[in-house]
């Protein structure tokens, strides 16, 4: 009897199987049928030969042609990839992930096998992976350790028109390479017609281009400026809603904190309007959005029912969306802005330039005739937008990539191929805050704690806190930090119906007023107590996934203390010796109060605040130091320790004199103390 039950469900299991695989043959071959119908597939031999004719190639195409997914995989099957991987950058994390998980099931292959990916913190890539989607700030680290990209045979450098910091220097560095390295193939492709610009730079590189196939897409504009414009395109997308023919709406928002109001906004009137309207699908897509979610916005809309996507700029040119017919662009994003006079970076709202306001109104005519409700007047667009975003390495503080460009050799920074060159205040300042931190000596040369910090993928603030935690001897701890505050701010959990619960839960953490750098790792080693329990995040409002991302990241920061050699040691108790550590990185930036309760920053006095988020936010310590500045309705510090003022001139006798941190409170204590050192 038991054999043939066993035969019985091996033949189930067998007959499961076939099922599985006939199904996913039909499905791998209606893949297959869709990557033909892609505008780049007539172009395919034509462009391999192009390729195999000329070392450098623009390539130009409307966003959705085909570029990023099938670029790679014609060179696969061409035989590049026998010579070595094809690598292809992506300026955002989302996409570098979504497009991998595209190709590998286009390819019928498992993902982080021969398709993989690699982002900060998470490489999911193996030996078998011929095509690696990476964001351009990994490809940038891999320099370091394989100067020539030995192991590429192609690199296409993608969304080359976004012009991130990292993809500016990418340009640099693989023009460079290609010169010495004649078999190197370099892409790249952009999205924008400025082609001209990137081929005269690439040494008048010939210029492939993709003729789109777009349809004609109607412009509205508001009669008057809106003075809210999330009210405004909640309005407008329920009004397409109720109104318009079928067609899924897109709709542009500055971040994810913008999106899940819009989102729970747009639940809420839904419910209001009945049961006779159809059904509205909300899909947001931003950053962090988690993986299993993000799919969510590539599955097709349900006969009868209309999708409207919440999108960041990722969905500008990153990410095609089949099916959008109505695009809602406020004339919003959040960009980086950066002032090298005082050091200070804020990432603000501001609005987008006319180039961007084109990408986004295309995303509504690719399949057929769409509508694109601008929230401005046509006056704002004609007269108020710039007609392109500035490139991100004219507005960014450059600390991070001076110290690669450094660890990569490059001394001469001021005659740095730049195909834009930033400001060069801008430069000198990230000179000047490297020196402050020990990591070049003098004459600009890289110091031995300059080449640690070099090897953490973080801000240099950060790289140089973990750095000195072995002197300080609590590097465990200060790795749980470092990786708790790379997460953002989403690590607490608030629902608006329980926020006394979870402002309790969460001040058990500011316990004694340890300040908000220490309140992080005990969350961290709370939750590790508990071997990393689940419920345990629900009973804190701790956002699980938040902290499943800090104990990867903290993983790889163990790895990488280990590679720097220095000690794994735990010290929790001695909170001065963590606190010093933070302050070797951060003592640039530290803060005084005010007698109105304000503070000022000490190096270039401006007015800043206690984020209110913070667990000191009511204890107003003198001193202060912060781990980043947000400005919103005010200038906010948020994380936030106390320091004690001698300890600036004790870590950074070279950027903090003693009148710096003199004030009432210094004066008062014994003599002597403080002058020690
Ligand atoms: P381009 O790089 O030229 O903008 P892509 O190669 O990204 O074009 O996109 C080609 C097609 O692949 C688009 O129709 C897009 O909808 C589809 N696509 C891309 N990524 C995904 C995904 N993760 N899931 C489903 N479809 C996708
Ligand atoms: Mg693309």
């Amino acid at each position: 009897i038991k054999a043939s039950v066993m035969d019985g469900d091996k033949f189930a299991d067998e007959h499961a199987e076939l099922r599985e695989m006939s199904m996913a043959q039909s499905a791998f071959e209606k893949l297959q049928e869709e990557r033909k119908s892609l505008p780049m597939y007539r172009y395919r031999d034509e462009l391999l030969d192009a390729i195999e004719k000329y070392q450098v190639l623009v390539i130009v195409g409307e966003t959705g042609s085909g570029k990023t997914t099938q670029i790679p995989q014609y060179l696969h099957e061409a035989g590049y990839t026998k010579r070595g991987k094809v690598g292809c950058t992506q300026p955002r994390r989302v996409a570098a992930m979504s497009v991998a998980a595209r190709v590998s099931q286009e390819m019928g292959v498992k993902l982080g096998h021969e398709v993989g990916y690699s982002i900060r913190f998470e490489d999911c890539t193996s030996d078998k992976t011929v095509l690696k989607y990476m964001t351009d700030g990994m490809l940038l680290r891999e320099f370091l350790g394989e100067p020539d990209l030995a192991s590429y045979s192609v690199v296409m450098v993608d969304e080359a028109h976004e012009r991130t910091l990292s993809t500016d220097i990418l340009f640099g560095l693989v023009k460079d390479i290609a010169r010495f390295r004649p078999d190197l193939k370099l892409l790249i492709s952009s999205a924008t017609l400025d082609a001209e610009k990137f081929s005269d730079y690439f040494d008048s590189a010939p210029i492939f281009k993709i003729p789109g196939r777009r349809y004609p897409v109607e412009i509205h504009y508001t009669k008057a400026p809106e003075a809210d414009y999330l009210d405004a395109a909640i309005v407008t997308a329920l009004q397409i809603h109720v109104t318009q023919s079928p067609g899924d709406i897109l709709v542009f928002l500055t971040g994810q904190e913008e999106i899940e109001t819009a989102e729970e906004i747009m639940k809420h009137r839904i419910r209001g309007l009945g049961t006779k309207i159809a059904e509205l699908i909300i899909c947001p897509i931003y950053a962090n959005l988690p993986t299993e979610l993000q799919a969510k916005i590539f599955e097709p809309t349900p006969e009868g029912a209309r999708k409207v996507v919440l999108a960041t700029n990722i969905a500008e040119t990153s990410l095609t969306i089949d099916g959008i017919k109505y695009v809602i662009d406020p004339g919003f994003c959040k960009m980086k802005s950066y002032n090298p006079r005082t050091g200070m970076e804020s990432l603000l709202v501001t609005p987008i330039s006319k180039a961007s306001a084109n990408q986004r109104a295309g995303r509504s005519g690719r399949t057929g005739p769409g509508k694109c409700f601008r929230l401005y007047t046509a006056y704002n667009y004609y007269n108020d937008l710039d007609d392109n975003t500035v490139p991100e390495i004219q507005r960014t503080n450059l600390a991070n990539v001076v110290l690669m460009l450094k660890s990569l050799g490059i001394h001469d920074l001021l005659h740095f191929d730049f195909m834009d060159p930033p400001p060069s205040e801008a430069l000198l300042k990230a000179l000047e805050l490297l020196f402050a931190l020990s990591a070049l000596n003098k004459l600009g040369e890289l110091t031995k704690v300059g080449r640690r910090m070099a090897e953490f993928p973080l801000d240099p603030m950060l790289s140089k806190m973990i750095v000195a935690s072995e002197k300080y001897k609590c590097s465990d701890d200060i790795i749980s930090i470092a990786a708790m505050l790379s997460i953002g701010n989403s690590i607490f959990y608030r629902p608006k119906d329980k926020q006394v619960h979870a402002d309790n839960a969460r001040m058990n953490f500011h316990a004694g007023n340890v300040g908000d750098h220490i309140a992080l790792l005990k969350v961290y080693s709370s939750w590790k107590e508990t071997n990393y329990s689940t419920q345990w995040c629900y009973e804190n409002y701790i956002q699980v996934r938040s902290m499943k991302r800090a104990r990867d990241t903290r993983d790889q920061l163990e790895g990488l203390l280990e590679r720097v050699e220095i000690e794994l040691i735990a010290n929790p108790n001695d909170l001065e010796a963590i606190k010093k550590s933070i302050t070797s990185g951060f003592f640039p930036h530290s803060a005084r109060l005010q007698k109105n309760g304000s503070y000022r920053t000490v190096k270039h006095p401006q007015t800043v605040h206690i984020h209110p988020s913070s667990g000191l936010a009511q204890v107003l310590p003198r001193w202060v130091v912060y781990h980043e500045l947000v400005l919103t309705s005010k200038e906010y510090m948020r994380q936030v320790t106390e320091l004690k003022p001698e300890w600036l001139v004790e870590i950074a006798p070279h950027y903090y004199q003693l009148k710096d941190v003199e004030d009432s409170s210094t004066k008062k204590m014994p003599r002597g103390q403080g002058r020690a050192s």
